[in-house]
């Protein structure tokens, strides 16, 4: 099967579709937000490595669109301030502020500040990752590279208690990272939404209460990682990190595909019927005579995906 039709089957492109998400990867963020309520009393975010913008959509709809709504008098000053940074240019998307540049660049890092005007952030996320070339470690590597090149701007940024989260990609250099982060946050922990693919070795660390080391200076970042948090990852003293996992876990989930609706897909707003007919099938005993049949279909399918439709009878 072509990627485009295995999209299609992906439940979360669907429902993006359906509710006007850029990208599947708002949902992400919707998840995280359920099981750790990162909105709560934020009035300044950043978001780094938006684009196509499906973050800062989120942000928009639940910040700035729900404080407009309320105010009676706009008062520009008082409304929720949403920066988003990409390499990439992006549609505007109301009352988000965009930067075009690359966020490992000090001058990008001191543009996000300017716009803040001396006030900090209360939340900084980022989704940033790399153009994959397929060599894990060097994968791994410059992700981990976006991770502090995020984190130097959390540390101009963020105000005291304040969230951080970004994705990361789990593996070999992990523990490194969370001792890192360790280093800055009380509270780290590890979240894979459910819309976030099991097969993907993607997760997101949710690093709250920003307490930096008495007397840091942002300066003095790369020193302070490079001595006390690599000592200790080397003295194999690593963090235990928290995990949890995000989402209703036995809703939709980002690894199964689900059948279209007969007539194909249909993109609006009133598509509660296609939503319906769209749940996710009942969970199915196999007797094993039809567990031997399908077994056989496999081994005759020479091992590539075998898609099944089952009637069942009421
Ligand atoms: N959160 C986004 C959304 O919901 O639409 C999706 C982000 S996408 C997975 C990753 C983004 O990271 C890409 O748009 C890419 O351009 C951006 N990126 C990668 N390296 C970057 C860098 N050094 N500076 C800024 N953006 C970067």
């Amino acid at each position: 099967m072509g990627k485009a039709s295995k999209d299609k089957r992906d439940i979360y492109y669907r429902k993006a579709k359906e509710e006007g998400w850029r990208a599947r990867s708002a949902f992400k963020l919707i998840q995280i937000d359920d099981v750790f309520n990162i909105f709560e009393g934020v009035k300044h975010v950043v978001d780094l490595c938006a684009a196509p913008g499906s973050w800062s959509q989120v942000l928009s709809r639940k910040l700035y669109l729900p404080a407009v709504a309320k105010a009676e008098q706009i008062q520009q000053d008082d409304l929720p301030k949403i920066v988003a940074v990409d390499l990439q240019p992006m549609a505007p998307i109301e009352g988000v502020i965009q930067i075009q540049g690359d966020i490992t660049r000090e001058a990008t890092a001191a543009e996000v500040i300017s716009y803040f005007g001396g006030e900090p952030a209360d939340l900084v996320v980022s989704d940033g990752a790399p153009d994959v070339t397929g060599m894990h470690d060097m994968d791994e590597f410059v992700q981990a590279q976006l991770i502090l090149a995020a984190l130097v701007i959390v540390t101009h940024v963020l105000r005291p208690h304040g969230t951080f989260i970004a994705k990361v990609f789990r593996g070999k250099e992990v523990d490194l990272l969370y001792s890192q982060l360790k280093v800055f946050f009380t509270d780290v922990t590890i979240a894979k939404p459910k819309s976030s693919r099991n097969s993907s070795v993607e997760s997101f660390v949710v690093c709250q209460n920003f307490s930096p080391p008495e007397g840091f200076r942002p300066d003095q970042l790369r020193d302070l990682l490079e001595s006390g948090s690599q000592e200790a990852y080397e003295a194999g003293i690593s963090p235990i990190i928290p995990f949890v996992a995000c989402g209703d876990l036995s809703g939709w989930d980002a690894d199964q595909s689900y059948d279209l609706p007969a007539e194909g897909y249909v993109r609006a707003a009133s598509t509660l019927e296609g939503v319906k007919r769209a749940a996710p099938p009942p969970a199915i005993t196999l007797t094993d005579k039809a567990l031997a049949h399908l077994r056989r279909l496999q081994s005759d399918s020479g091992g590539s995906q075998l898609l099944l439709r089952i009637g069942v009878k009421s």
